[in-house]
């Protein structure tokens, strides 16, 4: 990393690099970034909170549309089932979605001496933060540079009151951008667990995965699984199962990189009929194969993670 940017890649503002590299030569906040020494004044905030929270886990996916909100919506419900307390932070700060999602969507934030209160959601209690829920009228399109997002995504981790959970789960925007690097450098010194990788089976989705991995390995952070979504099709008369696109891409992925498949979601108008209206697809249809599925990678999670 300290390579990057002595050759000129990225700001390295959070580093020891900070004021220092070569990039900084010309920049106005150089002698400000040289005072603090690349010590983000936030971090003691950031890590009391953080460490309170014992799993932390960011999703990923290469590319938009593959579903990667309806599997942090769906992993983190089945494991509030599971007896967990979860929360779910929207990083997804241009494409919201999680507010409408958890049916918290119009709820207000408030703010209280402790800090933001994230909103309870009626799935489960699941606790949740999303710029969704901040702004006055949320149809506004959010036309954000860098510094701004980065200041509310650390507003969700240091200033929200999270209290005692189970697990944290990070819905990130698609791709690799300034939002992945703020999660990533305000949970550096709180351990996260690491991240859950979403693809769908067409080769360009799996393309796209290579690029999550390197910046994973790149950025230190471990990658517990690859999950598959949109494997396979669900009937909705009988609920077989059927195969639209060629099957197997992410366990040939799984196998190349040595990661775990955490495990396959197929295609379910169920899903996508709560997501419109925003209901629990584990309360409407406890038995159809998504829900099935969703506990199983669930399961997996659990146990796939130190105790
Ligand atoms: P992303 O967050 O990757 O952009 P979303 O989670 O918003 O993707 O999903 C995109 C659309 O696909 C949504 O309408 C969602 O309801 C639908 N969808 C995602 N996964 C499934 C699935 N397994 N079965 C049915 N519909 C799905």
């Amino acid at each position: 990393m300290d390579d990057d940017y002595n050759s000129g890649m990225g700001c390295p503002s959070e580093s020891s690099l900070a004021g220092r590299a070569k990039v900084c030569d010309g920049c106005p906040g150089k002698a400000l970034c040289q005072k603090q020494g690349g010590v983000d004044p936030d971090q003691e905030m950031i890590n009391l909170r953080m460490n309170a929270i014992k799993y932390k886990i960011l999703i990923l996916s290469g590319k938009g549309g593959v579903g990667k909100s309806s599997i942090a919506v769906g992993l983190s419900i089945s494991l509030a089932q599971h007896s967990n307390k979860v929360g779910l932070v929207d990083v997804d700060i241009c494409g919201p979605s999680i507010s409408k999602l958890m049916a918290v969507e119009g709820a207000k934030v408030v703010n209280t001496q402790y800090g933001w209160t994230p909103l309870k959601s009626p799935h489960e209690d699941v606790k949740v933060m999303s710029v969704g829920n901040i702004l006055e009228h949320s149809d506004n399109a959010i036309i954000w540079r860098g510094p701004r997002k980065t200041q509310l995504i650390k507003r969700f981790i240091k200033d929200t009151f999270w209290g005692r959970l189970d697990y944290i789960l990070f819905d990130t925007p698609p791709g690799t951008s300034d939002e992945h690097l703020t999660v990533v450098s305000a949970l550096k010194n709180v351990k996260p667990e690491g991240a859950i990788i979403v693809t769908t089976p067409q080769q360009v989705a799996l393309t796209t995965i290579r690029k999550e991995i390197n910046f994973c390995r790149k950025m230190g952070i471990r990658i517990i699984g690859i999950v598959e979504n949109m494997s396979g099709y669900v009937c909705p008369c009988c609920q077989e199962v059927s195969y639209l696109f060629q099957s197997g891409g992410a366990e040939k992925l799984a196998d190349e990189y040595g990661l775990k498949l955490l495990g396959k979601i197929p295609v379910d108008s169920n899903l996508t009929a709560c997501a419109e209206e925003g209901s629990n697809l584990f309360t409407k249809h406890p038995d159809s194969p998504a829900s099935i599925a969703f506990r199983k990678i669930a399961t997996e999670l659990e146990t796939t993670l130190p105790r």
